[in-house]
C-alpha cells in the first residue's frame, strides 16, 4: 500500500457502529481498531482509573457500569439533550468527538503520520441541524470535515466502483441502529447520479430491540423502566441479543438473571414480527416517497442493495423482496459498505488518479424554505405558510435566490424563520433557526432583500442578504436553534474537552477484557459465575505484576475461554 503524507480518511460515524476507512492504489480499505477489529462499538466512558474508553470496552461497560457509560448518541446530534456520565454531562457533538477521535488514532497507527481531514457520512435524511453538529463533533476531534457524504450515496459508491463502466439503476435501503434512509442511483460510465432520497432520521433496528426488550420484560414480570438502570441495561442487552439470533433461527431462548434467579424468556420469529410490525410499516413510506420521486417505477430498477446490521431482520428481508419482486443484493458487508464509500469519497477528494473517470452527484433529501405571511384583507395577515426555496431532489451543490419584503415599511428587521420539511404549513416542518436581515433607512425606501440560499456538496445551508436598494451583500448566520451550538460555546467546549484523560492506546485490549469478563460475570449464575469470577481475579492479579509477555499470554488464554462462555450463551 502506498499512501501520501497527507491522507484523507473516510469515516462511518454509526449509531452503533463506528469505521475508518482509506483509499489505497487497490481500492478502499478498512482500517482495524487496537483490538484489530474494522467495528468500533459507538459507545464512551469511563473506566476504573478515570480515564476515557471508547468503543469495545465501553460497550461492555454499559451493562455493568451504567451510570458511567454512554451509547446511542448519534440519535441526539443536533439537539441540547445531554448525557450524562459520572458526574459530567455532554452533548452528542462531544461523546460523537470521542469515538472521532479513537478512529483517528487507529488511522494514524495505520499510516504512520498524522491524520487531520476527514469525509464522513450522515443520514441522507440527517437535517441541516444535525450536519452542522457532525462538523462540529470533528472540529472537537481535531479533524476538518472535507465534505459530508449520505450513507446510502457512500455505500453505492462503494458497490459501483466494483462495476464502473456498467449502466444501471439502483435502490439502496439502509437501516441502521437508529435511522433509515432510501436512495435512488443512476450509473453510467463512471458517472453516478442520485436520483432521490427519502427517509426517517428517528426509524432504526434500536426501536426493535425496544419492543422486544419490552415484550421479554412482560415474560418475566417487569417493565423495562421500572427496574435498576442496571437491570433495565441488561434486559435490552439480551432483547438484542436475541433479535439479532432471530435472524438465522425460527426462535430464540435465554434466561435472565433477577435477584439471583434465572427466569426463562423466549421469543418465535412469528410473536417477533407482530409485535414489531408497526415499525415494519414505516419503511415503506420512504421506499414509496423515493420511487416516485425519481419518477420511476419499482420495475425500472436493476438492483436493490440493502445495507445496514437492521437489514439482516428476516421481516425486513421479507419486505423488501416482496416490494420488489425479487432478492436484495448484499455482496459487500452491509457492516462495513458505507466506510468503503467514504474512503471512496476521500479518493475523489484527493483526486486518486485511479478514480480519474468516477463522477458522484448527489441531491438535498428534503425542501427548505421560510414562513411567510400572506395578506387577507387590511391589515391582516394568515401568518405560518411554508413557502420552499429549494425543492427536495435537487442535485446539489445548489444556488437559489428570492427577493423578499417586510410586511410594514417601518420595520428595521426582518426575522425569518427558516424550516424544513414537506407540509404547506410551518407548525408540520422542522425549525432550522432564525435569520435576522437588518433593514436600513426610512419608511419611504425599498426594503426589498434578495434573500440567496446555498446548499453545498456536503448538504450544509448557507443564507445570504443582499438589500436591494444598498446592493452590499451580508452573509447571515442562522441563530436560534437550540439544537446547535454557538461559535463562542463551541470553542469553551474544545478547551474542557482536551483536558479529558484518554485511555491509553496500547491498554485498550487489557481494558477491554475486563470489560467483557465483568459483563459475563454480571450475565450469568451458578457456576459459570464463580468460574467468570476466577477468571477476573486471575487476570487483574497477572496485570498487577506489569509483565507484558505475561499479560498478553494470559490475555489470549482467558480470551479463548470467555468465548467458549459465550458461546454457551445461557445469559
Ligand atoms: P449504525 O450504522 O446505525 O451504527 P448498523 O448498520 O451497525 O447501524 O446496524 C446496527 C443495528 O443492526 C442494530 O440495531 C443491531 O441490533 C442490528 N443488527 C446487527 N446485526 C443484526 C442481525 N444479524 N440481525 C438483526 N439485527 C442486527
Ligand atoms: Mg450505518
Amino acid at each position: 500500500m502506498t499512501a501520501s503524507s497527507k491522507t484523507l480518511i473516510g469515516i462511518d460515524l454509526g449509531t452503533t457502529n463506528s469505521l475508518v476507512a482509506v483509499f489505497t492504489d487497490e481500492g478502499p480499505r478498512l482500517i482495524a481498531n487496537s483490538l484489530g477489529e474494522f467495528l468500533t462499538p459507538s459507545a464512551v466512558g469511563y473506566g476504573d482509573d478515570g480515564a476515557l474508553l471508547v468503543g469495545r470496552a465501553a460497550k461492555d461497560r454499559l451493562l455493568t457500569h451504567p451510570a458511567q457509560t454512554a451509547a446511542r448518541f448519534k440519535r441526539y446530534m443536533g439537539t441540547n439533550h445531554e448525557m450524562t456520565l459520572g458526574k459530567k454531562a455532554f452533548r452528542a457533538e462531544e461523546l460523537s468527538s470521542f469515538v472521532l477521535r479513537s478512529l483517528r488514532a487507529d488511522a494514524e497507527a495505520f499510516l504512520g503520520h498524522s491524520v487531520d481531514e476527514a469525509v464522513i457520512s450522515v443520514p441522507a435524511y440527517f437535517n441541516d441541524i444535525q450536519r452542522k453538529a457532525t462538523i462540529t463533533a470533528a472540529e472537537f476531534a481535531g479533524l476538518k470535515v472535507n465534505r459530508l457524504i449520505n450513507e446510502p450515496t457512500a455505500a453505492a459508491l462503494a458497490y459501483g466502483l466494483q462495476d464502473r463502466q456498467g449502466e444501471s439503476t439502483f435502490l439502496v435501503v439502509d437501516l441502521g441502529g437508529g435511522t433509515f434512509d432510501v436512495s435512488i442511483l443512476e450509473m453510467f460510465s463512471g458517472v453516478m447520479e442520485v436520483r432521490a432520497s427519502a427517509g426517517d432520521a428517528f426509524l432504526g433496528g434500536e426501536d426493535f430491540t425496544d419492543a422486544l426488550a419490552m415484550e421479554l420484560g412482560r415474560q418475566i414480570g417487569i417493565k423495562p423502566e421500572d427496574v435498576s438502570r442496571e437491570d433495565g441495561a441488561r434486559l435490552r442487552g439480551l432483547a438484542d441479543r436475541m433479535k439479532v439470533q432471530l435472524s438465522e433461527a425460527p426462535e430464540a431462548r435465554a434466561e435472565f438473571a433477577l435477584k439471583g434467579e434465572a427466569r426463562p424468556v423466549s421469543i418465535t420469529r412469528e410473536k417477533f414480527d407482530e409485535i414489531t410490525d408497526p415499525i415494519l410499516k414505516r419503511l415503506r413510506l420512504p421506499i414509496q416517497r423515493a420511487i416516485s420521486d425519481a419518477s420511476l417505477r419499482a420495475d425500472d430498477l436493476h438492483r436493490i442493495i440493502t445495507v445496514g446490521g437492521a437489514t439482516r431482520m428476516h421481516a425486513v428481508r421479507q419486505l423488501v423482496t416482496r416490494l420488489f419482486k425479487r432478492f436484495p443484493e448484499y455482496s459487500i458487508d452491509p457492516d462495513h459498505v458505507v466506510a468503503l464509500g467514504a474512503a471512496v469519497q476521500a479518493g475523489l477528494a484527493a483526486r486518486h488518479k485511479a478514480l480519474d473517470d468516477v463522477v458522484m452527484t448527489d441531491v438535498c433529501p428534503f425542501t427548505l424554505g421560510f414562513e411567510t405571511s400572506i395578506q387577507v384583507g387590511e391589515g391582516k395577515y394568515e401568518h405560518g405558510q411554508f413557502s420552499p426555496m429549494i425543492e427536495r431532489n435537487t442535485v446539489v451543490p445548489v444556488s437559489k435566490a428570492d427577493i423578499i419584503s417586510p410586511l410594514h415599511p417601518n420595520q428595521h428587521e426582518i426575522a425569518l424563520r427558516i424550516f424544513q420539511g414537506e407540509s404547506p404549513f410551518v407548525k408540520d416542518n422542522i425549525l432550522i433557526g432564525t435569520l435576522h436581515i437588518p433593514l436600513r433607512g426610512g419608511p419611504k425606501e425599498d426594503k426589498s432583500v434578495e434573500l440567496r440560499y446555498t446548499y453545498d456538496t456536503s448538504g450544509v445551508l448557507e443564507v445570504e442578504a443582499t438589500p436591494l436598494a444598498t446592493k452590499k451583500m451580508e452573509r447571515l448566520v442562522i441563530e436560534g436553534n437550540p439544537g446547535s451550538l454557538p461559535r463562542a460555546e463551541i470553542e469553551n467546549r474544545l478547551k474542557a474537552l482536551s483536558a479529558i484523560k484518554i485511555h491509553p492506546r496500547d491498554q485498550h485490549e487489557n481494558a477491554a477484557l475486563i470489560a467483557r469478563l465483568r459483563a459475563a460475570f454480571e450475565n450469568s449464575l451458578g457456576d459459570k459465575r464463580q468460574s467468570v469470577g476466577r477468571l477476573i481475579a486471575e487476570f487483574e492479579g497477572v496485570l498487577s505484576r506489569q509483565d507484558v509477555r505475561e499479560i498478553n499470554e494470559a490475555r489470549r488464554n482467558i480470551d479463548q475461554i470467555i468465548g467458549n462462555f459465550e458461546r454457551d450463551d445461557v445469559f
